[in-house]
This record gives structure tokens, sequence and C-alpha cells, in this order.
């Protein structure tokens, strides 16, 4: 008996980067596509991302930026890699520049040209898109799913995408509902977290450092293979910037179990950093300790140094004294009590359970011909084009494997 209704080869719900890139790739091998988009709009947060410039991958990009199964990125780089991302988003038309720590942006310097070139190749393929329709509901049957949106009306398809991305950053299209979808599907959930957020400290007193950046090392105390190397910003709240931004998802799930020490290393670039103190003892031991430190550290945490230490601004100094101040200066502690709130999480940790779907196509192993992408996944990258990377890299992969069925 024919089907009284349009029968898609793939609906994806969700339009953003991982689900267009999927859509896109299904539409070119001349499968009929409809994308689902609850918002007005495809790919908003494609447009927000890189403060507006889009660091759409990393030339450095491996398992080791990501916290996930090494196996599930392996498998996602192995069909789609760095250089797989510069070639395809170059035959897209897209011109890309890469900056420092292998960032690469759009060399138009704007989201935009990230997220319309991906628009009109979808619209060249033929991809059907349908915004401002959410997807409520998805029920598998008989080697076909039924996709209901909040307006009541009814799709079906052979093979469905989940593409919802996270809840992360509400205001720019964060939601719960696909995890709800996942779930109703019978798929476990990781209780999402917020993380590439930042980090809120109980040490009232680092607030007088509002604005002040510098290169650091942070470690968690409890978890020292936990560490990040970059700038760390200040703020009136605790610290931001990658430094701080690139542990926040350890630090997440840390604070599941009370507030989480942490160590800033001032001197991340000193190989021996006892050598160097002892040779700049010989050569400036004489001064008094803020004179000692200048030339070294902002001057705010020299200050701060000083009180922290309850040093006396004139007391002489000798190689003794200098021991516990230079020590702290490598280990600061600082006690985490929280992340900045979802509004400001570039990202979620936590997520749709990997080991329930197939690493090598992104489908479910629950329900044939449910596959499942990008930040929905219980994947989350460093800052620096890791998770766009991701994102693209699952809808890339969950694409060739509806086009060999
Ligand atoms: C401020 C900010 C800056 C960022 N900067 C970078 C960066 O420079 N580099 C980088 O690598 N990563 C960056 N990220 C992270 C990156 O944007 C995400 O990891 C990536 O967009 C995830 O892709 P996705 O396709 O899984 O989800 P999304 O891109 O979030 O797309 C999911 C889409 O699904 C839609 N949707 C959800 N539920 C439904 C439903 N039920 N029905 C229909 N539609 C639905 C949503 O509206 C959304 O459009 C940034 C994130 C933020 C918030």
């Amino acid at each position: 008996m024919l089907e009284d209704y349009d029968l898609y080869d793939v609906i994806i719900v969700g339009g953003g980067a991982s689900g267009l890139l999927c859509a896109l790739e299904c539409a070119r091998d001349g499968m009929e596509v409809l994308v689902l988009e609850k918002d007005q709009q495809p790919a908003r947060k494609i447009l927000v991302s890189g403060n507006g410039r889009c660091n759409l991958t990393n030339r450095h990009v491996s398992p080791a930026y990501y916290q996930a199964d090494p196996a599930l990125i392996n498998a996602a780089l192995s069909h789609f890699s760095f250089e797989d991302c510069c070639r395809y988003f170059e035959s897209l038309g897209v011109l890309l520049h890469e900056e420092g720590l292998g960032r690469v942006f759009p060399a138009a310097n704007k989201s935009s040209a990230v997220s319309e070139a991906l628009k009109t190749a979808l619209k060249e393929a033929g991809a059907e898109i349908k915004c401002a329709t959410e997807v409520i509901s998805i029920r598998a049957a008989a080697a076909q799913f039924m996709v209901t949106t909040q307006a009541k009306d009814v799709y079906h398809a052979h093979n469905v995408v989940l593409a919802c991305g996270s809840c992360a950053y509400p205001q720019v299209t964060g939601t719960k509902r696909g995890y709800e979808l996942a779930k109703s599907l019978g798929h476990t959930i990781i209780p999402p977290v917020p993380t590439l957020s930042g980090l809120c400290l109980k040490e009232r007193a680092l607030t007088r450092l509002s604005g002040v950046k510098c290169q650091v090392r942070t470690t968690l105390k409890n978890n020292p293979s936990v560490q990040a190397e970059g700038e760390l910003i200040f703020t009136n709240y605790g610290v931001n910037g990658p430094a701080a931004l690139n542990i926040s998802g350890a630090v997440s799930r840390a604070l599941q179990n009370g507030p989480v020490p942490v160590e800033i290393n001032f001197f991340p670039q000193l190989k021996d950093p006892q050598a160097f103190l002892d040779e700049r003892l010989e050569k400036l031991g004489h001064r008094k300790p803020k004179d000692f430190f200048i030339g070294l550290l902002h001057e705010g945490i020299i200050n701060l140094l000083i009180d922290f230490m309850g040093m006396r601004k004139n007391m002489p100094m000798n190689a003794q004294n200098f021991q516990r101040p230079w020590q702290t200066l490598l280990a600061w502690p600082v006690t985490v009590t929280a992340l900045r709130p979802w509004q400001e999480a570039m990202a979620a940790a936590g997520g749709v359970k990997t080991d329930e779907i197939n690493y090598n196509t992104f489908e479910s192993r629950l329900h044939p011909g449910l596959f499942i992408t990008g930040e929905l996944l219980d994947v989350d990258g460093k800052s620096g084009g890791l998770n766009l990377h991701f994102a693209w890299a699952s809808g890339y992969t969950a694409a060739q494997a509806i086009k060999e069925k």
C-alpha cells in the first residue's frame, strides 16, 4: 500500500552546525532532506561563535582536546580531519585563515561567511529547511520515524538525525529538548553541566585584579592531570580566559562534590623556576619585595602577593624569605565555588551517552535509522575550534552512513 503522506529520506532535527552539514551532504547525494529548526533562522550559534568570527576548526584537533572516548574522536576525525574540514569550507567558497594555536577562521573575519556559505549550498542542493518549527516528539515504528512538531504537524522519514545541540547559551537556541527527545527514544543522558564558562572564586580579594590579564597555567589540585595554559583574565567574580575556560568542564563536574581547589602558576614558561629565582636573587636580591618582582608580574599581582604573604613593604629580603612568595606564585591557591551560569557557557559537558551510538556512523545502537550528532552527545572540546569541528565531523560521518544505506 502506498503511504498517503510524504516520506523523507532523512529528517534533521536542528539546523545548527552539525545538522546543516549533514543535510548538505545528504541533499547533494540526491536524497529528500527536511531540516526542522525551532528558531526563526538556522545557524544562530555559528553566527555568535568565536566572538562573531567563527573559529571553525583547529589544526591540532585530536582526542587530547576533548572530554570523550578517544576512540569516538578518532573515528570522527578519520572521516573528517582538519584538512578535510578546511577543504570542505574552501569548496563552499569560504576563504580561510589560520591564527595562533592552530585556530582557523573565515578570512572575512565574520561568522556569516560560514553560515551563509552553508545556507547557499543547501539551497543549491535542494534541501528543505522549515524554521520556527520545534520538534516535540519522535516515534520509531516499522523502519520509519514519525516526527511531530509543536504546531502538531507530523512528518515521516526513513532516517532521523538528532542534531539539537546542547542547553548551553539558551539566549541563542540552547535547549534541553534534544535530551528529552533522545531520552524518549531510550537513550541515557549524562546530566549536562556548563563548560567553557568563567570560574567564580571564593577569594574576594582577587576582584582587586579585575581586568588584569596574564599568561598562566591552571591546575586542578585534586586532579593534576587537568591543566590549562594560556591567558587568564581576572574579573569581578573570579577568572575567565582560555586558562579558566579549558579547565571549566572538569571543574564543573568536580563541583558536584563541593568547592574545587585550583592552583595558578604565574610562570608556566620557566623550565627550572628555582634556578631562575636563584639567578634573580644573585642580581636583584638587594631590592625590596615590590622592586624585586617589578618586570616579572603585573603590579596588581605584586601588591596582592605582598598583602597575601603579610610582607612589610620595606622588609629586607634574602634567599630564605623569598622562597615562600616564590612558591606561592608557582601554585597560587584559589577555590572555585561555581561556574558562571548557562547564559555564559559556550558549551555543555554531558549529554547522550556515547557508547549507545556506533562510533563509525553516529547511528543509535537502539534504533537503526536514528543518528545523534554534535553537542547533544556527551562530548566537549576545549576552546579553539574543537566543538565546531566535532559538530561538522559527526554530521559529515552520519551523512556518509545514511548515503551508504
Ligand atoms: C557564544 C559561543 C561561542 C562559541 N564559539 C565557538 C567557536 O569559536 N569555536 C567552536 O568550535 N565552538 C564554539 N562554540 C560552540 C559551538 O557553537 C557548538 O559546539 C556548536 O554550534 C554545536 O553544534 P550543534 O550542531 O551540535 O548544535 P547547534 O549549533 O547549537 O545547533 C542546534 C540547533 O538545533 C535547534 N534545535 C534544538 N532543539 C530543536 C528541536 N526540538 N526542534 C527543532 N530544532 C531544534 C537549535 O535551535 C539549534 O539551531 C561557541 C558557542 C557559543 C555559545
